[in-house]
């Protein structure tokens, strides 16, 4: 980096604070999973364990309403077990919401 850019950066006070925020992102930085209208309650058998739907296409696309609590087999039926176990295995609360995040209404 020559001097010139290295002085243009260093002036920038945005850049130097590094404390630019763009006005979408407040929100996700604001939030976590917990605030989030995809991750609701999967009712099975024996337990009920939070997960994030924001994979399952038909919910993401806003054909069918996210609902705060879903049955198990509502899910296998809609993306067969191979699938929703997949989803279980690497799902965890984030501290912070990620980009498809969506507040509570
Ligand atoms: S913030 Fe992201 S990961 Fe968390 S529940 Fe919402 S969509 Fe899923």
């Amino acid at each position: 980096m020559n001097e010139r850019v290295k002085t243009y950066y260093k002036n920038n006070f945005l850049y130097a604070g590094h404390r630019m925020v763009l006005p979408d992102t407040g929100e996700k930085f604001r939030n976590s999973c917990h605030n989030c209208k995809y991750y609701v309650n999967v009712i099975g058998q024996h337990e009920t364990r939070k997960i994030c739907l924001a994979g399952v296409k038909v919910y993401k696309s806003g054909a069918k309403r996210v609902p705060q609590s879903i049955e198990i087999l509502e899910l296998i039926l809609l993306l067969g077990k191979q699938a929703l176990y997949n989803m279980l295995e690497g799902n965890k609360e984030h501290q912070m919401a990620c980009g498809s995040f969506e507040p509570v209404l």
